[in-house]
């Protein structure tokens, strides 16, 4: 009688199965590393990195693409940075949208889609989170990865037991590698507060005068569709919040407790003297009330067990069978950088920024976010490749 348990060949032939399926596997696995690309438009002035800088980050994971827009007017400065948490993806492919169709006409805009890099290439552990999701563009699909709220531990290890943040407050082990906690960061701290630091020098070298963190946070947190604002942002922030109203969206506005320290819009504000404002959409693969969390979940914000908890009364957002789609928070942002640039120059004129090229919240709601994402590289701009003044930094 033949054997049942097999023989050498069946042996054999299962081990070369289950090498082929680790090799897949594991090359799969390996792709998180790789960032996908942004195609800047035609319009950007220079691409540069963080460790341009602060020359520390060149080479490691924390060191991320800058892209600078500057208009032939004299204006303000201004920061917007994305991807501080990449399993927030509304933040970051917010700004990657602004990176590919931004227009300067007055004042500078820098934008960071991905401002922790290496929370880009790994995934919150315990949460059955997709790897990726696709947004479908004009020329087919593109697919972006939902990372992780923080720094990959492969990158910085291990996690003190309790964390003291470079601004004085304890806080526990994980939030060592939250980017949002870490400012204003350490120049020999962590690769998370070199990552802060780095971007505290490109605020200070580049004289910012106002910094937009996009974020997104759970439908159950009350803290969302929000503007919290530092506590030199009021007007600025109230009045953004106006003109938002009038156009149809509800924002709530957060003050900054000054006793949360770490926070980009309270250091950004505090350490480097700069008007600093936070944006909140929600994230339906963020909260703990969410059902299966799925690709398809990031895109279209659909889920059964939100609809549930939204009729319990459980969520501080408005939220029905449409969900709420990527598009409809992409949009948010794009509605709520627009309407704070509109303050700033209504409260500062000759800090004014006027930029040119972005499509308004209706065009992206309507149309889906993918219709204004490139689908390759634009006819770039000679200057494209350089950073001037690199050499003449230290
Ligand atoms: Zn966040």
């Amino acid at each position: 009688m033949k054997d049942p348990k097999g023989n050498p060949w069946t042996a054999a032939g299962l081990l070369v199965l289950g090498a082929f399926a680790a090799v897949l596997s594991g090359l799969r696995f390996a792709s998180m590393r790789t960032a996908e690309p942004v195609y800047p438009g035609p319009d950007l002035t220079r691409q540069g990195r963080l460790s341009d800088y602060f020359p520390a980050l060149a080479g490691t994971p924390g060191d991320t693409d800058v892209y600078v827009f500057e208009g032939r007017e004299a204006g303000g400065r201004v920061l917007v940075t994305g991807g501080s948490h990449p399993n927030e993806p509304a933040g970051f492919v917010s700004a990657v949208l602004l990176a590919e169709n931004l227009r300067v006409a007055k004042g500078k805009v820098i934008v960071i889609p991905r401002a922790n890099a290496s929370g880009f290439t790994c995934n919150d552990p315990q949460e059955a989170n997709p790897q990726r999701f696709v947004v479908e563009t004009g020329g087919g699909p593109r697919e972006f990865r939902l990372g992780s709220r923080l720094t990959n531990p492969v990158h910085q290890w291990p996690d003190p037991t309790l964390y003291e943040n470079p601004a004085g407050q304890m806080l526990s082990a994980s939030e060592v590698r939250n980017l949002n906690r870490c400012y204003p960061g350490r120049p020999n701290g962590t690769l998370t507060e070199k990552i802060a630091y780095g971007i505290m020098e490109l605020i200070r070298r580049e004289r910012v005068d106002l910094g937009i963190d996009l974020h997104e946070s759970a439908p159950e947190y009350p803290v969302i569709n929000a503007i919290v604002f530092h506590d030199a942002s009021a007007e600025l922030a109230a009045l953004a919040q106006m003109s938002l109203q009038s156009e149809g969206l509800e924002f709530r506005l957060e003050a900054s407790p000054a006793n949360l320290r770490g926070l980009s819009h309270r250091e950004w504000g505090d350490a480097a003297g700069i008007k600093a404002v936070l944006i909140e959409t929600p994230n339906p693969v963020q909260g703990r009330l969410k059902g299966r969390t799925t690709a398809a979940l990031v895109v279209e914000g659909k889920d059964k067990a939100y609809l549930k908890a939204s009729r319990l009364g459980r969520l501080f957002i408005p939220y029905d069978e449409k969900g709420v789609p990527l598009s409809e928070r992409v949009a948010r942002h794009l509605a709520g950088v627009a309407a704070v640039l509109q303050s700033l120059a209504e409260l500062e004129p000759e800090k004014a920024v006027e930029t040119e090229g972005l499509p308004g919240w209706r065009q992206v709601m309507e149309k889906g976010v993918g219709v204004f994402l490139r689908t390759g590289p634009s006819m770039s701009p000679s200057s494209r490749a350089t950073v001037p003044g690199k050499s003449g930094r230290r």
